[in-house]
C-alpha cells in the first residue's frame, strides 16, 4: 500500500502524528470556533437542504445551547442516525456559523457509549484509508510483531533510554496519565527513545554505506605526475591559494586510490572551486580516463566549457559539450564521441545523465553546485559509470567512477552528520588574494533614482553591473514580462549605456552571445533573471542590484551577491526592497546586511527553512527524519553516532537487527 506498510514490523513504527482527546464530553454552550469538541445532544431537526447546494443539515441541543451540523456528502443511513428525538454524540471542529456554532462533517456516534480513558492516536494516512482501519491494523500488529529490543540493557542505561516495547506501546496507546503536551511536543521519554532509534538507524546506514564504498572498486587515477598535469600547473593563470593547494592535494590523493572517491568540496562563492575541478580532471584524463562535469544551468555549463577548453585544449585535451538544447545532429555526434572515448572531457547539464549517454571509460564525475541537483539525479549520475550495475553491487566486476561534488552552500554540522557522513569534505576557507568584501546596502524602492545614479558612476569608471529582476512566483510568463519591462525602463533611464538582457526563455545561442558580450565588456548593465544565480563569473562586474530582494530566499541572495566581488575592484550589492516587509523577509535582509560568511548564512537559512528545503530533497519525496528534529535533538545525533560506531565494531548483529526495524528500503537514498 502507499504508506509503505506491509508487514507487522512496518505497522508498529507507523506512529501517530497527533492525539485527540476523546475522553470528555463538553457542554455545547462552552464550544468556541477553532476548537475540536465532543458533545452530546438531542436531534431537534434534520433535513436535506438544497441551498446554497445540496447538503444534510441537522440541529442538536443540550442544556446549554444548540449546535448546527452539516454534511456536503452524505449517505441515506446518516439521515436515519439523525432522526429527530435521538440522542447522539458528535465530534468535530467548531466553526462560527450564521446562527451560532456549527460543525462541518462531524463524526456521529450513539450517545451514552463508554468514553475512552486515554488519548486517541491519529495516524498519518492516505485518502480512503480510515483511521479506524489503520488503528485496528496497528493493534493487530502490536500483538504479532516482534517488539524485542535491538539495544542491550547496558546501552539503555548508558543513554537513559526506555525499552522499545514500552515506548511503542505508550505512543500507540497512551496511558490516561500521560500529558497531551508531552506527547505532542515529543518530549516524552517514549518519543526520546524513538527519536534515538531513528537517528541510530541513520548513523548505522551511513557507516555501512561508507564501508560498502570502501569495498567497491574504482580505477586508480595515477596521472598526477604526467606531462599534462605538470604543463597545466605551469600554465595556471594565477597562483593557487594555500587552501586551494591543500584541497587539490586531497583530491589528487583520493583519485589515486582503488575505491571511489566521494568528496564534497565546499568553498564560499568566489573561493575558486573551478580550478580545483580542472586539476582533478587533468589528472583523470592523464590517467587515460574520461571526465564528466555537470552543472545545473546551461549558462554555467557553457562558462565551464569555455574555461576548461581554454585551459586544457592547448595541452591536447579533446572536449565535448552536451546539453538538452543541442540540435539532434550535434547531439548525436556528441554522444558518439562520448561513447567512443574520443571525448576526454565532457561538460554539460542534466543531459549528461540521460540513458542514451554511455561513456567509454568514465573515471571521474564532477558535479558543480551539487545542492541544485535532486537526490535522484545525483544517484543516477553515480550509477553512470557502473557498466554492469549488478556486478558493481556484488563488487566483482564493475568499476565505479570517482565523484567530486562542489558546493558553495556549506552544510551545518548536525546536518552533515545526519545526511552526509559518507562524504569526505574538503573546504576552501580562503578567498583569492586582493578581494575586498562586498559592501551590502539595503535601499527602499522609493530611492530608485539614487540607485540609478550609482549605476551610472560605476559604469563611467569602467565597471559593469548586474540588475536582477524581481521573482514572480509561479508564473514564468509574468517573470519574463517583468524582465523585458525592466530592461526597457533601464535602457531608457540610462541612455548612454549598453544595457543587455538575459533570461531563461532566450535561445541557448542568444544566451551565449549576451554572456560573451558581457564578459567581453561590450555590455555595461546586464538585466537578468535568476538564470545568473549560480556560478557565473565575470570579475569586472562590481555592482549587483537586486530588485524586490524581499522575495528571494537567503541562499539565493547569497549566491546572487557572489556574482560580484570576484575581482580586485571594490564591489557593492544593493538590495532594493518594497515596504511593508514581512517578519521573515526582514530577517533575511538583515542577515544579508550583517554577514557575508556563507556558513553563517547557511545556518540562518536552515533555521528559517528546515533541512528538507535546505538540502533540496523535499521534492524527491524522501522523508529525511520522521521523528527527530535536527534543531532540538542535536545531542541525540552525537550519541547515536558514537553508539553506531560502537555497534558496528563490536555487535554487528545488533546493528543489523536495528536497521531491519528502521531502515528497510531507504539505504539507497543515503548513497547519493
Ligand atoms: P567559485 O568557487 O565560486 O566557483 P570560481 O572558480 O568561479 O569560484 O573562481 C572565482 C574567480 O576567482 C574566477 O575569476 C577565478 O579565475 C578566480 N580565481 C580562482 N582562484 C584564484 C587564485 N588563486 N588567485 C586569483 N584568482 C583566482
Ligand atoms: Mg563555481
Amino acid at each position: 500500500m502507499r504508506l509503505g506498510l506491509n508487514e507487522p514490523r512496518d505497522f508498529i513504527v507507523h506512529l501517530p502524528i497527533r492525539y485527540e482527546d476523546e475522553t470528555q464530553i463538553v457542554a455545547i454552550g462552552s464550544l468556541h470556533p477553532g476548537q475540536t469538541g465532543q458533545v452530546e445532544g438531542e436531534v431537534l431537526h434534520c433535513e436535506v437542504q438544497f441551498r446554497p447546494r445540496r447538503q444534510l443539515f441537522a440541529l442538536i441541543q443540550d442544556d446549554t445551547g444548540q449546535l448546527a451540523l452539516r454534511w456536503l456528502n452524505f449517505y441515506p443511513s446518516q439521515q436515519k442516525q439523525l432522526a429527530v428525538g435521538k440522542r447522539v454524540r458528535v465530534r468535530g471542529e467548531v466553526r462560527g456559523g450564521f446562527a451560532g456554532p456549527e460543525m462541518v462533517h462531524p463524526r456521529v456516534m450513539v450517545a451514552g457509549s463508554q468514553l475512552p480513558e486515554a488519548l486517541t492516536p491519529v495516524y498519518p494516512t492516505t485518502d480512503g484509508l480510515p483511521q479506524a482501519t489503520l488503528r485496528r491494523a496497528i493493534d493487530k500488529a502490536l500483538d504479532e510483531a516482534d517488539l524485542s529490543d535491538t539495544l542491550t540493557a547496558g546501552v539503555l542505561e548508558q543513554y537513559e533510554l526506555i525499552p522499545f516495547a514500552q515506548a511503542i506501546r505508550v505512543l500507540h496507546h497512551p496511558p490516561p496519565d500521560v500529558s497531551l503536551e508531552d506527547l505532542i511536543e515529543r518530549g516524552h521519554p517514549a518519543w526520546r527513545r524513538i527519536k534515538f532509534d531513528e537517528l541510530l538507524a541513520q548513523q548505522l546506514a551511513l557507516a555501512m554505506a561508507r564501508a560498502a564504498r570502501l569495498k567497491q572498486r574504482a580505477r586508480p587515477l595515477t596521472g598526477e605526475k604526467s606531462r599534462l598535469v605538470e604543463q597545466f600547473q605551469a600554465s595556471l593563470p594565477f597562483t593557487l591559494t594555500a587552501a586551494q593547494a591543500r584541497v587539490v592535494a586531497e583530491v589528487s590523493h583520493d583519485l589515486r586510490r582503488p575505491f571511489p572517491m566521494h568528496r564534497l568540496l565546499q568553498g564560499d562563492v568566489g573561493s575558486g572551486k573551478t580550478i580545483v575541478a580542472a586539476l582533478a580532471a587533468a589528472q583523470a584524463i592523464a590517467s587515460g580516463f574520461q571526465v564528466g562535469i555537470m552543472a545545473p544551468t546551461e549558462i554555467l555549463a557553457e562558462q565551464h566549457f569555455q574555461k576548461l577548453v581554454g585551459w586544457l585544449e592547448p595541452l591536447g585535451v579533446q572536449a565535448t559539450w552536451l546539453t538538452g538544447s543541442l540540435s539532434a545532429k550535434a547531439r548525436k555526434m556528441a554522444i558518439e564521441r562520448i561513447a567512443s572515448g574520443q571525448a576526454q572531457l565532457v561538460v554539460g547539464t542534466q543531459a549528461l545523465i540521460q540513458d542514451k549517454v554511455d561513456f567509454a571509460n568514465l573515471g571521474l564525475i564532477i558535479l558543480d553546485e551539487q545542492h541544485r541537483f535532486g537526490v535522484g539525479q545525483r544517484l543516477q549520475l553515480s550509477r553512470k559509470g557502473e557498466a554492469e550495475p549488478d556486478a558493481a553491487q556484488s563488487g566483482s566486476q564493475g568499476f565505479i567512477p570517482h565523484q567530486l561534488n562542489m558546493s558553495a552552500t556549506p552544510i551545518p554540522r548536525t546536518l552533515a552528520m545526519t545526511f552526509f557522513a559518507d562524504l569526505d569534505v574538503s573546504v576552501i576557507d580562503e578567498l583569492p588574494p586582493g578581494r575586498s568584501p562586498v559592501l551590502t546596502k539595503l535601499v527602499a524602492e522609493a530611492r530608485r533614482e539614487e540607485v540609478l545614479a550609482h549605476v551610472m558612476t560605476e559604469v563611467r569608471s569602467g565597471r559593469q553591473a548586474y540588475w536582477v529582476c524581481p521573482l514572480v512566483e509561479d508564473s514564468e510568463a509574468l517573470q519574463l514580462q517583468t524582465a523585458v519591462d525592466t530592461h526597457a525602463r533601464l535602457a531608457q533611464a540610462l541612455p548612454d549605456m549598453r544595457v543587455g538582457l538575459i533570461h531563461g526563455r532566450l535561445k541557448p545561442v542568444e544566451k551565449t552571445q549576451i554572456m560573451d558580450a558581457f564578459r567581453a565588456g561590450q555590455v555595461d548593465v546586464l538585466v537578468a533573471t535568476t538564470v545568473i544565480e549560480v556560478g557565473v563569473d565575470v570579475p569586472n562586474a562590481s555592482l549587483m542590484i537586486i530588485e524586490h530582494a524581499e522575495r528571494f530566499g537567503l541562499a539565493q541572495l547569497h549566491q546572487l551577491r557572489g556574482r560580484v566581488g570576484r575581482g580586485s575592484a571594490k564591489s557593492v550589492c544593493v538590495l532594493m526592497y518594497q515596504t511593508p516587509l514581512s517578519q521573515v523577509a526582514r530577517q533575511r535582509l538583515r542577515a544579508m546586511y550583517e554577514t557575508s560568511d556563507g556558513f553563517e548564512i547557511a545556518r540562518r537559512d536552515l533555521q528559517q527553512r528546515g533541512p528538507g528545503e535546505f538540502l533540496g530533497v523535499r521534492q524527491s519525496g524522501v522523508e529525511l527524519l520522521r521523528f527527530a528534529s535536527l534543531e532540538t535533538d542535536a545531542l541525540l545525533v552525537d550519541q547515536a553516532q558514537s553508539l553506531a560506531r560502537d555497534l558496528l565494531a563490536h555487535f554487528p548483529e545488533q546493528a543489523h537487527a536495528h536497521l531491519q526495524r528502521w531502515m528497510r528500503g531507504k539505504q539507497d537514498f543515503l548513497r547519493s
